[in-house]
C-alpha cells in the first residue's frame, strides 16, 4: 500500500506557512513503513523541530487510475483521522534548496493513524475534527474548509498514480501546526469522538 499527502489544503494553514494558495492540489508520498498504529511515536534524531498536522484520511476501497471526480466517492469507503509528522526544520532546508523533501516527510512512524469511521456515517462535507495536546486544543478543522474536496483529490491524483484497495490518502492539515516534544499525549477527534490516541516518547 501506499500513502499519498495532500499539502496547503486549508487556506489558513497556507497562510500561516506563507505559501500562496495551490491551483491544483500538491500531493507527496509516505511509504508503507510511515504507518505507525497503536505504538507510542519515538521522537526522532535527526530533527529538532517535529511538527504535528492532524489530517482526515481517506481509505481506498477499489482499484482506480483517471477516475472522474462525479464518481470518485465510490473509490473509498471509511475515514480516519491520522497524523503527517513532519520535521519542519528538514523540510525548510530541503525547500530553500529546491531540493526533494521525503526526508522531512516520509521517515519511519511520520503517519501515525486512528480508527476509521464508515463514510455513511458522515457528512462528507461537514467534518468535525480536531487535536488537543495534554488536553488542550491545537488544531481545529472541518471538511466544508477544504480548498480541494475529497473527491477532487482523487480525480487528480488518479490521473498520475494509479489508487489500489487499501492505500491512504491523508487530505491536508488546517492551520495550528506546531512542535511536540517527549511527554505530550496527542488526541484526535472527529466530531467529538476520539479517534486517535498518541503518546510521544
Ligand atoms: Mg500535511
Amino acid at each position: 500500500m501506499k500513502i499519498i499527502c495532500i499539502g496547503r489544503n486549508y487556506a489558513e494553514h497556507a497562510k500561516e506557512m506563507k505559501a500562496e494558495l495551490p491551483k491544483e492540489p500538491v500531493f507527496f508520498m509516505k511509504p508503507e513503513t510511515a504507518l505507525l498504529k497503536d505504538e507510542d511515536f519515538y521522537l526522532p534524531e535527526f530533527t529538532k523541530d517535529l511538527h504535528h498536522e492532524i489530517e482526515l484520511v481517506l481509505k481506498i476501497c477499489k482499484v482506480g487510475k483517471n477516475i472522474q471526480a462525479q464518481f470518485a466517492d465510490k473509490y473509498y469507503n471509511e475515514i480516519g483521522l491520522g497524523i503527517d509528522f513532519t520535521a519542519r526544520d528538514l523540510q525548510s532546508n530541503c525547500k530553500s534548496k529546491g531540493l526533494p523533501w521525503e526526508i522531512a516527510k516520509a521517515f519511519d512512524n511520520s503517519a501515525p493513524i486512528g480508527g476509521f469511521i464508515d463514510k455513511s456515517k458522515l457528512e462528507q462535507n461537514n467534518i468535525a475534527f480536531e487535536l488537543k495536546i495534554n488536553g488542550i486544543s491545537k488544531q481545529i478543522g472541518n471538511s466544508k474548509d477544504l480548498i480541494f474536496s475529497f473527491n477532487n483529490i482523487i480525480a487528480y491524483v488518479s490521473q498520475f498514480i494509479t489508487l489500489k484497495v487499501g492505500d491512504l490518502i491523508y487530505t491536508g492539515t488546517p492551520e495550528g501546526v506546531g512542535p511536540v516534544k517527549i511527554g505530550d499525549v496527542l488526541e484526535g477527534y472527529i466530531n467529538n469522538d476520539k479517534h486517535l490516541h498518541l503518546n510521544i516518547k
